[in-house]
């Protein structure tokens, strides 16, 4: 192997932190997304990403959306410079948006951002982005956002983590006050504080100004109790809490906590230097040929995710790929391990927030966007060299559920091809009935746009009108042992008995205290939110 080639893939590795945010909505991603992208000095894409903020909107003026601009507005990879190292942010779909996208997403990320509402707390939609996270023990960073407003105190959020996520905490900077009594925080790493003053011009902006742990300042410039307060506290986290162990934060067992106001953007500079040392770096990936290293001198990589154009004239799909190892470049050509064809990649795309920019090379832990005819399909491993196949991509529980159907019988061919192979695409999920005689299937998914995806490309795509009918249930699990574990427990209530596309059973329940309740009545059941792989 050429020593050029692999100086040049280790010094990109070591350059490369790739990282995705998991919150609730109005947890503050967008925003705190923007203000990482100024350190960026990505401007552009900052106001890019405000754009869209304000196309926030239902989700009939989404497909009018994907329509006029004939490209996704739902997936991106935010890419910027900072300290020589090159960040990509992997955009996880939220609000109207959300959907398997969103899980599938984190296949891809070797870092996650775990982004908090101080006030709220952890909320429903982080806590299952957490699981998916959990699964692949990806490194958490904590950040604590709106700090600038009144919020729950810093030790009962630490706690909370600890808890309820199973987490070790190591809070990295200590807040002192909190809403209008915020005063900065305490970075100690630097052993620094950073003391928080609302700009004039409203609170857009703050201004940081950092003076050390024994500045005089410190006394006439924090509010007595405050400060007294705060010295308490660190002295307890500092005393009782944990040390930083970088490895325990590799393996997803310990995060390090952040406290801020992305909205003043207060913190987080502090955050970024901080998380830029800690990060995981681009790191191997489970192979059928063994563990792959990202300096591995073939190129290879999985897809994670597929998107379709909505707009008809141009019916193109785009593939979504995370390079795995070696140095991607236009035009090359890979094999494709599921069918063994050959592929030409002839026209990458690097994706930004909103526009898409051909690029001529990329690097392990990049994101590539390749228009798709038709070839690829969800957890595919393109590959050159060594024939080798990657993990796949598990799915990930649905929480809506509604049979699909055809009331024309002229279309049922077009009906069939366009529901396997928009499953096939991972639109959505399919599933049947256990029950024989019911043979419309029933979609499943993660979000309320899946159904309207698909609905609309089954009209406009294979000319199929179609209708749903919604079933009461919210919940999902997959059975371990299979129909064989399932027969044991015998007759069982409140819940509806589903196949899904392997044949594998599915239990659905109308919410999550039926579903305990079978736990408990049969705790030799094992039941899994998120399907294993299927290979
Ligand atoms: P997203 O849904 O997670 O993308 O959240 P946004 O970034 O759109 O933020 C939701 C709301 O919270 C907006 O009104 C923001 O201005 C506000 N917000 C975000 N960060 C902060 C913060 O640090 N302090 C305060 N007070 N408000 C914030």
């Amino acid at each position: 192997m050429s020593t050029e080639l692999q100086a040049e893939l280790q010094t990109a590795v070591e350059r490369r932190r790739n990282f995705a945010i998991i919150s609730h909505p109005d947890a503050g991603k967008t925003t705190l997304t923007e203000k990482l992208l100024l350190y960026g000095g990505a401007i552009h894409e900052a106001g890019a990403v405000k754009a869209r903020r304000s196309q926030r909107h239902a989700t009939s003026d989404w497909m009018a959306m994907e329509q006029q601009r004939g490209i996704s507005i739902t997936s991106t990879v935010l890419q910027f410079e900072y300290q020589n190292c090159q960040i990509n942010l992997l955009d996880t779909p939220g609000h109207q948006d959300f959907s398997e996208d969103t899980y599938r997403t984190l296949a891809a990320a070797d870092n996650a951002v775990m982004l908090i509402d101080a006030a709220k707390g952890l909320e429903p939609q982080t806590r299952k982005l957490f699981e998916v996270c959990k699964l692949r023990s990806l490194p958490i960073f904590t950040f604590v956002n709106k700090l600038d407003r009144p919020g729950r105190s810093p030790l009962e959020l630490l706690d909370e983590i600890e808890q309820e996520l199973g987490l070790q905490t190591y809070a990295v900077n200590w807040p002192i006050g909190m809403g209008d009594l915020f005063q900065g925080v305490y970075d100690r790493r630097s052993q620094q504080i950073h003391l928080f003053e609302r700009s004039q011009h409203g609170s857009r902006e703050a201004i940081d100004t950092a003076i050390d742990l024994g500045d005089p300042r410190i006394e006439s410039l924090l509010e007595q109790g405050l400060y007294h307060q705060f010295k308490d506290e660190l002295e307890l986290i500092e005393g009782a809490g944990s040390e930083l162990d970088l490895e325990a934060v590799h393996q997803g067992k310990m995060t390090p906590v952040f406290f801020g106001s992305a909205m003043t953007n207060f913190g987080v500079e502090l955050f970024l230097d901080a998380f830029l040392d800690y990060a995981l770096k681009p790191g191997n990936h489970e192979s059928n040929q063994g563990e792959i290293e990202p300096t591995y001198p073939e190129f290879s990589g999985f897809v994670f995710k597929l998107q379709a154009n909505m707009d008809p004239k141009h019916r193109d799909r785009v593939a979504f790929v995370r390079v795995c190892s070696g140095k991607f470049e236009k035009d090359m050509t890979v094999n494709l391990a599921r069918t063994g064809k050959t592929v030409r990649l002839s026209r990458p795309q690097k994706l930004f927030a909103q526009d898409r920019e051909v690029i001529d090379e990329a690097y392990p832990g990049d994101v590539i966007g390749l228009n798709n005819p038709g070839v690829f399909a969800i957890g595919d491993t393109i590959y050159n060299g060594q024939k080798l196949e990657y993990e796949g991509i598990p799915c990930f529980s649905p929480e809506l559920f509604a049979y699909l159907r055809n009331p024309n019988p002229s279309k049922f061919k077009q009906f069939r091809k366009g529901v396997s192979e928009l499953r096939e695409e991972g639109a959505v999920q399919i599933m049947y009935s256990a029950d024989e005689a019911k043979r419309d299937p029933i979609l499943a998914a993660v979000g309320q746009l899946q159904f309207e995806v698909v609905q609309f490309r089954l009209q406009n795509e294979y000319g199929v009108e179609t209708t749903v009918e919604w079933l009461p249930y919210t919940v999902a699990r997959w059975v371990d042992g299979g129909w064989e574990a399932l027969q044991k427990v015998g007759r069982i209530f409140n819940t509806l008995t589903v196949k899904d596309s392997w044949e594998r059973p599915v239990l659905l329940f109308r919410n999550e205290w039926n579903c305990q309740q079978l736990q408990s009545d049969h705790p030799e059941l094992k039941l899994n939110s998120i399907a294993p792989v299927v290979s």
